[in-house]
């Protein structure tokens, strides 16, 4: 029998989280609204939640192919998909190969600069208190996960980073950065979040043009069509 839709059980900047009537999977919806700024910037962009929804499918798709485990089950529909539940982590892993936004922000590096070897941030999950950044002492510390976990949630992310960088080099496109969640479901930890341009940053090789979520961040216009261009080049059905 096919998973039914209940209760909503998260809404974040682009997607709502929903308990099904199967305890062990959710559905999210991609929706067609983005906020930016803890909320503070607030448009809506017709066929984006689609566009994101498929994306998303596209990519986890390519990661379980090479081995990352992660809580995609299936698309759903044109805006919904089934994944597996997971206690998540309240953590952000953050891995950057190019140096832009929070980190040029934090340490005055130039914008543009390649990171060799790529840098790794943890940020703690907490809208109220703007996602501060924490290490792996806080982590430890407050119980937020087992130095095991930790171990494990670098080394997917940077396993990640090496499949797409890849993925999207043939496509003409720079992986700037990304970020990433992950949960726990029986001992096991899962990648627990989305990927699409809404979460990581994607650079045009050649002229360096932003086409990710930082085109609506920064109001360059073209929010979708920018989406549409790299879903294009990596040669995804939409
Ligand atoms: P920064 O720290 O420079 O703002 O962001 C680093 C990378 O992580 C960017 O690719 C950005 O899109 C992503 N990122 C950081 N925080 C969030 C978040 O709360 N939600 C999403 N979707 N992506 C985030």
């Amino acid at each position: 029998m096919a998973t039914r839709k209940q209760s909503e059980l998260y809404s974040g900047k682009a997607k709502t989280v929903y308990i099904t009537d199967d305890p062990t999977q959710l559905i999210l919806y991609f929706r067609d609204d983005t906020s930016a700024f803890d909320g503070k910037k607030i448009e809506r962009f017709s066929r984006k939640g689609e566009i994101n929804n498929k994306f998303n499918a596209f990519i986890m798709e390519k990661l379980a192919a090479a081995g990352i485990p992660t809580h995609f089950e299936r698309l759903l529909s044109e805006q919904e998909s089934l994944v597996k539940r997971l206690e998540m982590f309240p953590i952000e892993c953050v891995v950057r190969n190019i140096a832009t936004g929070s980190l040029c922000r934090r340490l005055g590096v130039q914008d543009g600069l390649d990171l060799d070897p790529p840098v790794f941030e943890f940020f703690l999950k907490d809208d109220a208190r703007h996602d501060p950044m924490i290490n792996e002492y806080h982590i430890r510390t407050f119980g937020w996960a087992n130095p095991k976990q930790v171990e494990q949630m670098k080394e997917y992310t940077f396993r990640i980073n090496d499949i797409l960088k890849v993925l999207f080099l043939e496509a003409g496109l720079l992986l700037v950065d990304y970020k990433l969640e992950f949960g726990d479901v029986q001992g096991q930890v899962l990648l627990g979040d989305e990927f699409t341009p809404d979460g990581c940053r994607l650079w045009d090789v050649k002229t360096r043009e932003k086409l990710d979520k930082d085109r609506f961040r920064h109001g360059l216009g073209g929010v979708t069509e920018a989406y549409e261009e790299v879903a294009r080049r990596l040669g995804m059905p939409l």
